[in-house]
């Protein structure tokens, strides 16, 4: 059944992914970047930054009473972090799955975590945890000018978009 493309444009959604340094520096980039090509999302943004350890702070916000936070905030402002943005119709949640649960030892195989991680606090890849914090989250990490509109020629093999 061809999806109509207002329906389709209704649906599209924006999340905010990031490659922790630790993810970087393991040569992850390529393989992280692949999963979410080939699930079919968009790239809508990258940037690879030093964030200063204030931008880690503002980035972890809501967990500022937690005891992990300084260490966290700390280790984000330790090297570049790999910054993008990812398109496509229940991007947010799917990224989530595709990312596996915060404590890769909890985090099912096939997932980023559950693959290439081991323990919490180096699980190397975050992701915006529903629409709100997805839209704070890309608009604190990017200007507007820095998102890329685009049409990709498989968005109808993706979407079946007539
Ligand atoms: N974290 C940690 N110890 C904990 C819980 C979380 O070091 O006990 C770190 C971990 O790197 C996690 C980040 O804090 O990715 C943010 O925590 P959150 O609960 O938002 O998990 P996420 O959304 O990244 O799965
Ligand atoms: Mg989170």
């Amino acid at each position: 059944m061809l999806q109509d493309q207002e329906a389709h444009a209704a649906e599209m959604e924006r999340t905010f992914i990031a490659i922790k340094p630790d993810g970087v520096q393991r040569g992850l980039i390529s393989e992280i970047v692949n999963r979410f090509e080939r699930k079919g999302y968009k790239l809508v943004a990258i940037k690879l930054i030093v964030p200063s350890k204030e931008f880690a702070q503002k980035h972890y916000h809501d967990l500022k009473e937690r005891p992990f936070f300084n260490g966290l905030c700390d280790f984000l402002s330790s090297g570049p972090v790999l910054a993008m943005v990812w398109e496509g119709e229940g991007v947010i949640k799917y990224g989530r799955k595709l990312i596996g649960a915060t404590d890769p030892q909890k985090s099912e195989p096939g997932t980023i975590r559950g693959d290439l991680a081991v323990v919490v606090g180096r699980n190397i890849i975050h992701g915006s945890d529903g629409p709100e914090t997805a839209k704070d989250e890309i608009a604190l990490w990017f200007e507007p000018k820095e998102l890329v509109s685009y049409t990709s020629n498989e968005e109808k093999w993706i979407y079946g978009v007539n």
